[in-house]
């Protein structure tokens, strides 16, 4: 368990929501924390409780209004068992590698792939609201481009895509790090640092269409905090940041890898472990209109590797009421799933 109660194993988690019965008195108590409230007429206290074929009603005992225990969630109007929805929201928010429709649906024992691929579709859509606020603000920042797809070996036919992202992540240091610092050159007599003192905070990812200086800096405005300290390598399109209010510091001696890599250590992992998530989940096959979602994806997995029950409550459409007209929205067929043509998942 975590500090917040939240299971962080497997048993743990088939400890806490062994069935439907327990999902469910989960799922009323996220929506209603103080217990029952009708919003038709204002009551509160126990409804009158009964099971559709979709979902749980709570009647109000006052006005008689339904309200389904589901509406408003992920879940809504579904006909398979919460458990599976509980099961699938946990593996999703806490496998590091994701999960395909067709993992997801024999780990789960669904008898239907269709059911497992709609699952994974409406539990992805949780995902990939983007995130706004800017990153740094007491923290260094650190920002690189790569490139993602492109180089799969082994299929001689078929497009070949190659697409430019670019990244920013917040270099954090622990709490006891200057301490741990200290100890270790204590007993080391003056030696390098010792490692782990850092650690990576929140992520941006985003797919550009070239490195043109104007997309560069366009980046940093929406993605970093003002006056923040950021790290890049040498390339003259990031020149103009200390005219944008940002404490600068490129990479001086560009030209040797190794450089680069100890000047950006963090974002270099980042994008390595990017590559090797799309290599393995989606075989390194994503056009490059769909990327962009799957960045989001990962970047939420990442924002919240230490918040797991936070995960879990999102992908769910728990986390507050406000989420829904974002669900909503979703779903009206404004936004299209990258995989749901079938290809991706
Ligand atoms: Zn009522």
């Amino acid at each position: 368990m975590d500090i917040r109660g939240f299971p962080t194993t497997l048993p743990e988690f088939q400890r806490a929501f062994p069935d439907d019965a327990a999902c469910a008195a989960y799922l009323e108590s996220m929506r209603w924390p103080g217990g029952f409230g009708c919003n038709a007429c204002g009551w509160q206290g126990e409804p009158y409780r009964f099971n559709t074929r979709s979902s749980i009603v709570l009647r109000c005992r006052i006005c008689k209004k339904n309200t389904s225990l589901t509406a408003g969630t992920v879940m809504e109007k579904t006909h398979t068992p919460l458990s599976v929805w509980f099961w699938g929201a946990y593996l999703m928010t806490t496998q590091t590698p994701g999960q395909s429709a067709l993992q997801f649906q024999r780990q789960l024992g669904l008898r239907r792939y269709e059911t497992a691929f709609t699952i994974l579709h409406k539990l992805r859509a949780g995902m990939v609201r983007p995130e706004r606020d800017r990153i740094g603000g007491g923290h260094p920042v650190e920002v690189d481009e790569c490139y993602v797809g492109g180089e799969t070996r082994g299929e001689g036919r078929g497009v070949h895509y190659r697409t430019a992202v670019i990244g920013a992540v917040e270099v954090r240091t622990r709490k006891d790090g200057d301490e741990r610092a200290t100890q270790w050159k204590a007993a080391h007599n003056g030696g390098l640092p010792a490692k782990k003192l850092v650690y990576a905070g929140r992520l941006r990812l985003q797919v550009i269409a070239g490195r043109s200086a104007d997309t560069l800096k366009t980046f940093v405005d929406g993605n970093v905090a003002p006056g923040a300290t950021v790290l890049t390598d040498g390339c003259g399109g990031y020149k103009g940041l200390p005219r944008m209010g940002y404490d600068h510091r490129p990479l001086v001696l560009a030209g040797d890898p190794e450089n680069a890599e100890a000047h950006l250590p963090m974002i270099h992992l980042v994008f390595s472990n990017l590559k090797t998530w799309i290599l393995g989940t989606h075989h390194g096959r994503i056009a490059p209109y769909h990327l962009q979602a799957y960045l989001n994806e990962y970047v939420f997995r990442f924002n919240r590797r230490f918040y797991p029950m936070t995960a879990f409550n999102s992908v769910l459409g728990l986390a507050a009421r406000s989420v829904s007209p974002t669900y909503a929205q979703l779903y009206s067929g404004e936004w299209e799933h990258p995989a749901s043509g079938g290809k991706a998942a």
